[in-house]
């Protein structure tokens, strides 16, 4: 599945916002954005006039970045999203609340959605006891996703576990630090989605 493999600070500059995509780093003065405040490139503090059309561009931009969802794939969740009940900018977050990655960064088993997913993709996690290593695979309510039991012994994990101890996971994930496994109890609702992200920005976009 291709993905975004370039410079991942450039992707917040360009939103001028943190979108946390390192896990740790983002909470440090090591972050460029707490020291170089204007988008990336030559032409990057120059005044524009922002159309409604940029600013629906920018909303969608920033999901698909703090997620690392390429155009393709957000366009079918985006299309799920239409089809499912309720209102579909929340849909649209929901699905993509629940894919493995994010899942696994929000239980606290990765320090950031990009850790996750390289975790993911090495085989480290099983759901309902099954190895899974697509990043996203989407979970649903019920589903207990676990570190599997070899990977279990690396310090990665465990230094990982140590961490995920004291932070308290989102209500809508069961989580057992110790046994290094949570369940998902329902689909998260929109005010325990903490991403800053204007949904309904992305619905008109693509319904224009
Ligand atoms: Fe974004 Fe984190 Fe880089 Fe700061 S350190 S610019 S929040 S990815």
């Amino acid at each position: 599945m291709a993905r975004y493999t370039g410079p991942v600070c450039r992707l917040c500059r360009r939103e001028m916002e943190k979108l946390y995509l390192k896990g740790d780093r983002c909470y440090t003065d090591k972050c460029p954005l707490e020291r170089r405040a204007r988008p990336p490139g030559e032409h990057g503090q120059a005044r524009r006039k922002v159309s409604e059309y940029a600013l629906r561009l920018r909303e969608k931009q920033k999901a698909k970045r703090i997620y690392g969802v390429l155009e393709a794939q957000f366009r079918r969740y985006l299309e799920r999203a239409t089809r499912a009940r309720g209102v579909t900018g929340e849909a649209l977050l929901q699905i993509l609340e629940t894919r493995l990655d994010n899942v696994v960064y929000r239980m606290g088993f990765a320090s950031s959605r990009r850790q996750a997913r390289q975790l993911v993709r090495h085989g480290h996690f099983s759901v309902n006891g099954r190895k899974v290593d697509i990043p996203s695979y989407s979970v649903r309510p019920g589903d207990v996703v676990a570190v599997r039991p070899k990977s279990r012994q690396l310090d990665l994990f465990k230094v990982l576990a140590e961490e995920a101890e004291g932070r308290r996971s989102p209500d809508w994930l069961d989580v057992d630090v110790q046994n290094m496994r949570g369940k998902v109890v329902r689909l998260p609702r929109r005010d325990e989605i903490d991403v800053p992200v204007q949904e309904h920005l992305i619905v008109e976009l693509y319904s224009r």
